[in-house]
C-alpha cells in the first residue's frame, strides 16, 4: 500500500468524536518501542464493535491501511504507523468483563495492561502467567498478537497456552468466535492458534478468554554472580534436569547488561554478570528444598557464591526490565535482538555473538532467558547503518543455523518481515498469504508487517 492522502472528513463523519488528529497524539500513538518514525494520519479510539466495523469497512473502501495498538511496547515496528495509515487505540478497551474463579478463566477486552490484570487478580488466588518485562505498559491483547512471553514462560509457557478464547473482527468487517468455554475440544485444527502471534494481520481480538494459573503463595527471586569462565548453555541444560521444584524463571545479564540491577540489589555482578531465578512456594516452609536443590545444580557448574534473596520476585523482574534502559542510557540507539536457540546450542551461540562483537569492534552486552535459550544481545551500533545491517544478518544468520528461530519472543513486525520464508519455509509462507487473502483480502489490517512484501 503506497503513500496516500487520508480522508479525513469521511473519517470524522463516519466516528463523530472518536477520531484525533493532535500532532503530538498523532507522534506518540503512531510509533511503538521500537527505532521506526511511525506516525499516523489521525489516531481513532473506536469504542464498540460496530464501530470497528465501520472502520474497517470505512478502510477497504478508501484502500487505508490500519494499524492497531495496545501499550505500544513492541521492539519491531508490530504497533508502528506511517504519515498514510490510521492508529487504531485498543487502550480504553481495558474492561475485565467476567472472571470464574472455579474454571480459572477470566474474559476481558483487549486492552487490559498485565500489570492491572495482576492486581486484579490476586485476591482470588490466581494470577495470568506471562509477565514480559514491559508487564506495566504492555496489554494481554499486545501479548496475544506477538504471542509474548516473560521469566515466568520457563515454567508456564509462552501467552499461546493461556489465551483459550477470542472474539475477532477480521479486515472484511465479518465477526468470528474462537476457542470453546468447553474445557477440552477435538473438533478441528487450532484456528485460534493462527491469530495468536499474527500481529494484527488477520483480525483484530475484541475480547479475550485468557486461562488462569493458581498463584502462589510465595515467589522469591534468588540473585546470584557469575563467574568469568561460566557456560551458560551448560548452566541451562544442568537446571532444566535439576527437577527443582517451584522453579519457574532463569534469567541472566552479562556484567555489562547487570551494572543498574546489581546496584539496585546491592548485590555485585561476578566477571559473567548475574543470575536471577524465582522459586514459588503455596507455603513458605516448601522454598527450602527447591533452594537447596538450585544451589547444588549452580554449584555443579562452578556457581558457588553467596545469592542474593529476593522476598518479592515482582520487583526483581520489574528491575530485570530495565536492563534495556541502562543500555539505552549507555550505547543509545543499537541494535537489540532477540534470538532463541535449543538449549544444546545456546553456547555455540553466545560464543558466536562475541566473536561478532569482537570482529566488528563494537560494545557488546548480552542478557535474557536462559532457562529458555532465548538471549536479547545488544551490539552498540546503528541497525540502520550498513554495517549494523551486516551485523543483525550475522546475528539471525547464526541462530537459524544452530536450528533457532529469528524472534524468541518479540515478533517479526516490519524489521523481520524478510527473515519469514527463511524462517518457516515459503510453503508456509505461501499458506499463510492465502489465509491473509481470506480474512483481510484489501490488505488493510496492519499493511506490511510480518508477512514478506511480493
Ligand atoms: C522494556 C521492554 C521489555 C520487553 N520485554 C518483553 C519480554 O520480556 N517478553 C516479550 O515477549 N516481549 C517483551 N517486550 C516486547 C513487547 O512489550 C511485547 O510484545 C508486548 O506483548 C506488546 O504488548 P503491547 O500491548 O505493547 O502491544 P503493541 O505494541 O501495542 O502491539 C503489538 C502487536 O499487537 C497488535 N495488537 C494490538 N492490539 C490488538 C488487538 N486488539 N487485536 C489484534 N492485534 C492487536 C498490534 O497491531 C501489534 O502487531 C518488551 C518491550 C519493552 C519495551
Amino acid at each position: 500500500m503506497g503513500r496516500v492522502a487520508v480522508p479525513l472528513e469521511s473519517l470524522s463523519r463516519l466516528l463523530p468524536g472518536r477520531v484525533l488528529v493532535d500532532p503530538a497524539l498523532r507522534d506518540r500513538l503512531g510509533r511503538d518501542a521500537s527505532y521506526l518514525s511511525g506516525g499516523a494520519a489521525a489516531v481513532v479510539r473506536p469504542r464498540t464493535v460496530p464501530d470497528l466495523v465501520r472502520l474497517i469497512l470505512w478502510a477497504r473502501r478508501e484502500k487505508i491501511g490500519l494499524v492497531a495498538r495496545g501499550g505500544g511496547t513492541s521492539l519491531n515496528g508490530e504497533s508502528s504507523g506511517s504519515p498514510s495509515t490510521v492508529s487504531v487505540d485498543f487502550g480504553g478497551w481495558d474492561r475485565i468483563r467476567a472472571v470464574d474463579p472455579s474454571a480459572r478463566r477470566a474474559r476481558l477486552e483487549p486492552g487490559v495492561v498485565n500489570a492491572d490484570l495482576d492486581r486484579a487478580l490476586a485476591h482470588l488466588g490466581l494470577f495470568f502467567p506471562p509477565n514480559p518485562g514491559s508487564w506495566q505498559q504492555s496489554t494481554v491483547g499486545g501479548n496475544a498478537a506477538t504471542n509474548a512471553s516473560g521469566p515466568r514462560s520457563f515454567r508456564y509457557g509462552p501467552t499461546r497456552r493461556w489465551i483459550v478464547g477470542a472474539r475477532a473482527v477480521l479486515g472484511t468487517g465479518e465477526l468470528l468466535r474462537l476457542g470453546t468455554d468447553a474445557l477440552k475440544r477435538s473438533a478441528g485444527p487450532d484456528l485460534l492458534g493462527a491469530f495468536v502471534g499474527s500481529e494484527g494481520t488477520l483480525g483484530w481480538f475484541t475480547e479475550l478468554t485468557v486461562a488462569l494459573a493458581p498463584r502462589p503463595a510465595s515467589r522469591r527471586g534468588l540473585v546470584v554472580p557469575l563467574p568469568a569462565r561460566v557456560r551458560l548453555g551448560r548452566l541451562a541444560v544442568r537446571l532444566a534436569g535439576a527437577n527443582v521444584p517451584g522453579l519457574s524463571a532463569v534469567e541472566f545479564a552479562d556484567r555489562p547488561s547487570a551494572r543498574l540491577l546489581g546496584s539496585a540489589l546491592g548485590t555485585d555482578p561476578g566477571p559473567g554478570g548475574l543470575l536471577m531465578a524465582e522459586l514459588e512456594a503455596s507455603h513458605r516452609s516448601s522454598h527450602a528444598e527447591g533452594a537447596r536443590r538450585l544451589l547444588r545444580a549452580l554449584r555443579a557448574e562452578g556457581v558457588d557464591r553467596r545469592p542474593t534473596w529476593v522476598a518479592e520476585a515482582d520487583e526483581l523482574w520489574t528491575l530485570r526490565g530495565r536492563a534495556g534502559t541502562q543500555l539505552d542510557a549507555e550505547m543509545g540507539r543499537r541494535i537489540r535482538e532477540d534470538v532463541a536457540v535449543p538449549l544444546a546450542r545456546l553456547d555455540e551461540l553466545v560464543d558466536t555473538l562475541r566473536r561478532i562483537a569482537r570482529r566488528s569492534g563494537v560494545p557488546f552486552a548480552v542478557y535474557g532467558h536462559l532457562g529458555e535459550g532465548n538471549v536479547h544481545p545488544n551490539f552498540g551500533i546503528d541497525p540502520a547503518s550498513a554495517g549494523g545491517r551486516r551485523l543483525r544478518r550475522a546475528v539471525l544468520l547464526a541462530a537459524h543455523r544452530l536450528g533457532g528461530t529469528v524472534s524468541g519472543e518479540h515478533g517479526i513486525g516490519l524489521v523481520k518481515s524478510s527473515w519469514l520464508n527463511r524462517e518457516l519455509g515459503t510453503v508456509a509462507v505461501d499458506l499463510l498469504r492465502s489465509f491473509k487473502r481470506r480474512c483481510d483480502p484489501d490488505g488493510i489490517l496492519n499493511p506490511g508487517k510480518l508477512l514478506p512484501t511480493g
